[in-house]
């Protein structure tokens, strides 16, 4: 018997359903997933919401898991029954069994567990192509990065870091900011307390400001982001937390010194199966190293998916959230 968390119409936590569900066989190109451990991402509260388009009707969402191949599909050459995968996309994620893409998983390095890898491929993938690709973060690149406490922002704390960067974060209480202190970020701003967290990256970068602003907040943090770059720095928006940035006029770009904005996403950067490994296999290696460390702070039964979106649009939560099957 198989399980699976659906959504018939968008909306609150409520529209998580826990249901019996059929998975049936891998069709082509496909493997049949027995899960271990599912990822919770904020993108799950956009999907259920109706932010974001709903892939089907009903959905199951969830992006991101780890388990073992039960079943391969017609012409799959390169996985087999037991294989130890995990992936990050496309949704089907909340479910004790589901059907996925083969070319969609990657093989897990051994040393890495289920729950590492279901809280770290969506999160750990996006920081990758956030600080190699989109920006290229090395000696002498300062950053702002908000909600530097959360999934995305601890692991960007400790990659930031690794190569050589300096991470300005924001975070909401004092517990946050000592966690991403603690994570790697040079300085971090408790936006509850400091509201005006572009006077506090005027101060900390002694006027010279970011090269780079990594936001996920979105409407709350728009257009005051804009203030902490520099002449010609890039305005990097991956996410709304607090809702979508709406509608401007691009002469503010001009206004406050040629700036760069770009809106990229998980899913573009890791179209191309190369990329995807490319992406995955540098993740296990700075994860592997030791030199990011996954927190899986918070753990629930797949049934209580609803509890996590609460605790997470609640900010309560800090690190990775997995649910477990
Ligand atoms: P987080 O663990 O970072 O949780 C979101 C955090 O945002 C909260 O903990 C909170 O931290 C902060 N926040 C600020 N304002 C609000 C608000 N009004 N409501 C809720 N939270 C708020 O989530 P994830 O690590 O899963 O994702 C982080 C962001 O990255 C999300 O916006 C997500 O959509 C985006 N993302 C984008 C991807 C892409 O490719 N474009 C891929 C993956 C993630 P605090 O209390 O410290 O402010």
């Amino acid at each position: 018997m198989a399980y699976a968390i659906r959504v018939h119409k968008t909306g609150g936590p409520e529209a998580l359903k826990y249901e019996e569900v059929q998975v049936g066989a891998p069709g082509a190109g496909e493997v049949r997933l027995k899960q271990h451990a599912i990822g919770v991402n904020y993108i799950d509260v956009y999907l259920r919401t109706g932010l974001y388009p709903q892939p089907t009707s009903p959905f199951v969402p969830g992006m991101e898991g780890a388990g073992e191949v039960m079943a391969v599909g017609a012409g799959v050459t390169d996985l087999k029954v037991g294989d130890r995968v995990a992936y990050a996309g496309p949704a089907g994620g909340y479910s004790t069994e589901r059907l996925i893409a083969a070319d969609r998983v990657v093989k897990m390095p051994d040393g890495i567990d289920y729950k590492t890898a279901a809280a770290m491929m969506l999160q750990g993938m996006t920081v990758r192509y956030l600080v190699r690709k989109t920006f290229n973060v090395g000696k002498g690149t300062t950053c702002l990065w908000h909600a530097a406490a959360g999934g995305v922002g601890l692991i960007a704390c400790q990659w930031v870091k690794h190569l050589g960067g300096t991470l300005i974060g924001t975070a909401g209480g004092p517990e946050k900011v000592k966690l991403a202190l603690d994570h790697g970020a040079a300085h971090c701003i408790d936006y509850k307390k400091d509201k005006d967290f572009v006077a506090k990256v005027k101060e900390l970068t002694g006027g010279k400001l970011c090269d780079v602003v990594y936001d996920s907040i979105g409407k709350d943090t728009f257009p005051a982001s804009l203030d902490c770059l520099k002449p010609r720095g890039l305005f990097v928006t991956f996410g709304n937390a607090s809702g979508p940035i709406e509608a401007f006029n691009p002469g503010i770009l001009a206004a406050k010194g040629s700036l760069f904005m770009t809106r990229p996403s998980l899913a573009a950067y890791t179209s191309s199966r190369a990329d995807l490994v490319e992406t995955a296999n540098d993740l296990f290696d700075v994860v592997s190293k030791g030199v990011v460390k996954i927190n899986v702070n918070h753990t629930y039964s797949l049934k209580d998916a609803a509890q996590a979106h609460i605790d997470l649009e609640a900010r309560k939560t800090t690190g990775s959230i997995v649910l477990l099957p």
